[in-house]
């Protein structure tokens, strides 16, 4: 494993970070507290930018795995700018693109798939249901054959990107097998629900969706498939960008604390000063270099196609997801006041470190899945 970035892939890290150096750095906080309207534009904007840096070309499905250590690097640079527009960004490039470059034949695919590159459309994923159990065990959103052409009927709880996304892929079930839907939302019969309130990633755009007799034609229809191929890699990319999408909130938070911590003044000393305050900065620098060394061996695990990588990634995204939540705790104790008041960077992660616990492969389900592994490797 070699954790040194080729000159490549460093200066599209570079572009990544030099787009939100400037005016951009500043506006993109203005995401989290955008209405739908707002955020759309913004969300489209940020899009075209990073369009022109080269990030939206690579590792698009499972036949570019080797292609995530090009941009892993600029990832890292865009969850540490916004953890909502990385997951926005990411949502659509790497899951719903990933999606359409790995299982979708013909046309219609390819020309989203140009768009997508290109930046001028926003995609998005919908397999979570309502009161369902998890997509492996079977989807109650439903489509029937008719003609050449499907009938898709159903409810899905939460879409990313949902409320202004140009395209989105609807997970279902046909006689049994998985099958994804490519749908638009001003398509007869296709409700997307308003847009869902949530306690962190207010620069994220969520909503629920309704299916009502939805006719899909059959050049927008992934699968039926025989295995659960599609799924697994949904579910393995979403964990990882969640995984990179934690490293940001917990980043932020440990710049936020420390800087607070060498600036304000106590007993005529900085904070930092104080014995209590250097170890919770020390155990957080703990947490997040181990964050970001767990998140690049489960890319680099990935990229080469190892044995181990769905486990290496259920490891990251469990240890980055709770240490951002642990980081949170001492950064908002060290802010103190200055924390508990709207906005700042720790004040908001806070609220974004509860999400990658419980969104994508819960911690939990993560949990039984990597002593399914353990068992596999240490059968007894
Ligand atoms: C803001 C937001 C955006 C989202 N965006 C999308 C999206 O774009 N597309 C999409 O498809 N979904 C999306 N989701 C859904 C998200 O991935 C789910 O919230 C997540 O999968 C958890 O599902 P759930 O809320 O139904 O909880 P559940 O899966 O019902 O879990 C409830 C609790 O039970 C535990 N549990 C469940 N099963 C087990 C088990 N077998 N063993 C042990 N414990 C278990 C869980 O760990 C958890 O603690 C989004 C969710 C949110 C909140």
């Amino acid at each position: 494993m070699n954790f040194d970035w080729t000159e490549e892939e460093k200066q599209l890290a570079q572009k990544v970070k030099d787009l939100f150096s400037g005016e951009a750095g500043k506006k993109i906080q203005d995401m989290e507290d955008a209405d739908v309207e707002k955020l759309k534009g913004m969300t489209q904007g940020f899009l075209k930018s990073l369009a022109g840096t080269g990030y939206l070309k690579e590792a698009l499905g499972p036949g570019s795995r080797k292609e995530l250590l090009k941009i892993m690097a600029a990832q890292e640079e865009l969850s540490s700018v916004s953890s909502s527009l990385f997951t926005a960004v990411e949502t659509s490039t790497r899951l719903f693109g990933g999606l359409l470059a790995g299982w979708g034949s013909g046309k219609t695919p390819g020309e989203i798939l140009d768009q997508l590159r290109s930046g001028r459309t926003l995609g998005a994923v919908a397999l979570s249901e309502p009161g369902s159990d998890a997509p492996s065990e079977g989807m109650n959103t439903k489509a029937k054959a008719q003609g050449d052409d499907y009938v898709l009927s159903g409810e899905k709880s939460y879409v990313t990107n949902g409320p202004f996304a140009d395209f989105i892929a609807v997970g279902a079930a046909v006689d049994g097998k998985n099958v994804f839907f490519v749908v638009k939302p001003d398509q007869d019969g296709v409700e997307t629900g308003p847009r869902l309130k949530t306690m962190g990633y207010n620069g994220l755009a969520v909503c629920a969706l309704t299916l009502k007799d939805v006719k899909v034609p059959a050049d927008c229809v992934l699968g039926p498939f025989d295995d659960d191929g599609a799924i697994k890699y949904l579910s393995a990319m979403q964990d990882f960008i969640l995984t990179m999408a934690s490293l940001g909130v917990t980043g932020r938070m440990l710049d936020a604390s420390n800087k607070h911590s060498r600036a304000y003044f106590r007993g005529k000393k900085p904070i930092y000063a104080h014995q209590e305050v250097r170890f919770k900065i020390s155990d957080m620098f703990v947490l997040y270099q181990t964050s970001q060394l767990v998140a690049r061996r489960a890319g680099w695990f990935w990229a080469t196609e190892d044995p181990e990588a769905d486990v290496l990634i259920s490891c990251a995204k469990v240890f980055s997801a709770e240490a951002a939540e642990q980081v949170a705790g001492p950064a908002m104790q060290i802010m103190a006041g200055r924390g508990y008041v709207s906005p700042n960077p720790v004040e908001q992660g806070y609220r974004d470190s509860k999400y990658a616990a419980l969104a994508g492969t819960s911690s939990e389900i993560s949990r039984m899945n990597i002593a399914d592994a353990i068992l596999k490797r240490y059968a007894i």
